[in-house]
């Protein structure tokens, strides 16, 4: 029998390699692989194979000439295709299994294979461009598979949620007019990649369609469960998604050594906790959710197994609870929270 969770798993993904010291290396994956691999994990989650995504679905997204450019660096030995950005041998097949890896957990969802799945793959995507690598990233991930929902299942309606350390700023552009896609955004402010202001809202017909919530370091469980619970899920309640996507950056972990967020593994089972119930309120339950940040490995792997009992139903984090640790959040959060709602109160009856 499938379980209610899905996961993509594969060693494949470890076939990306990066410089020694680069923060986003194969260890990553291979932590979790192995918290999945434990008594207490192992066999709960059905497997979802990925497939290598073709030129066509890469280019929902990204622009021919670019996906042709990363492709040439195929059995190359390394190049920087940005300062932060590297490429080895086979990172072009790993990106486009990423990229496959996501969309395949995205199906396995629709069909009902499984209720919700989480994609543990890598390069990471949420930086980069339709024509452009960058912060780590090769191909969009979570953006290809936003449009696949679209295209693919028909879908009219997708919320992208991002709670990655940093702006995911190649999502965010990608959907910048479209008003069939909300991309929300919570992440240290100024800090990489230097977008995602409050005032970027959307242009067009997208207007009130992107919403970014920029923080200063500090926030942590209480403060990110106020945010979620005062700005996103009116929005979300009110926009009632298809589906429910998630860039789920581990790097707001409190020992995380790139950012200066204070998150749990406790507070990231609130923050899925909060998007699951989104999901079952507006679209039966369907979240997938893949990784982009996080490189403080134990943290890393302690939050996803916190996420995932939390999306198998294994441990439930109550409403009650919520409102408790919401109750608590810094005071000084509320001026930020007023600041984001200011922007888009326009575009949405619930914030009015
Ligand atoms: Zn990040």
């Amino acid at each position: 029998m499938p379980s209610r969770t899905g996961i993509v798993k594969d060693t494949r993904y470890f076939r990306h390699e990066t410089s020694v010291f680069h923060p986003e290396s194969a260890k990553r994956l291979e932590a979790i692989y192995k918290m999945l691999e434990a008594p207490d994990m192992k066999d709960k989650f059905t497997l979802i194979e990925p497939a290598y995504a073709t030129t066509e679905e890469i280019g929902m997204i990204h622009e021919e000439w670019y996906i042709e450019a990363v492709a040439k660096t195929a059995g190359k030995a390394h190049t920087y295709l940005d300062p932060d950005t590297e490429t080895s041998p086979e990172s072009y097949e790993t990106a486009r299994l990423a990229v496959g890896g996501f969309n395949n957990a995205i199906d396995a969802v629709v069909r009902g294979d499984v209720q919700n799945a989480f994609a543990f793959v890598r390069p990471p995507g949420h930086h980069a461009e339709a024509d452009r690598a960058a912060g780590f990233c090769l191909f969009n991930n979570v953006a290809i598979g936003a449009m696949h929902a679209i295209k693919k299942h028909q879908m009219k309606r997708i919320l992208v949620v991002d709670w990655d350390l940093h702006h995911g700023n190649g999502t965010q552009h990608s959907f910048y007019d479209d008003p069939r896609i909300i991309y929300f955004s919570t992440h240290q402010y100024p800090y990489y990649p230097g977008t995602g202001s409050a005032q970027e809202v959307g242009r067009g017909a997208g207007k009130g369609y992107t919403i970014n919530v920029p923080l200063r370091t500090g926030p942590g469980d209480n403060e990110y469960v106020k945010i979620f619970r005062t700005i996103l899920q009116p929005v979300a309640l009110e926009f009632k998604p298809d589906m429910v996507l998630l860039s789920a950056g581990f790097d707001i972990y409190f020992k995380d050594p790139l950012g200066g967020m204070k998150v749990t593994p406790k507070g990231f089972a609130c923050l899925a906790r909060i998007l699951l119930d989104i999901a079952d309120s507006c679209c039966g339950g369907r979240f997938a959710v893949t990784l982009e940040g996080g490189y403080h490995i134990g943290g890393l792997t302690d939050s996803c197994k916190m996420v995932l009992n939390e999306m198998r139903g294994d441990t439930r984090v109550s409403d009650e609870d919520l409102k408790k640790i919401e109750a608590e959040a810094d005071r000084s959060i509320d001026k930020i929270i007023d600041t984001v709602k200011d922007q888009v109160r326009l575009y949405w009856k619930a914030l009015q």
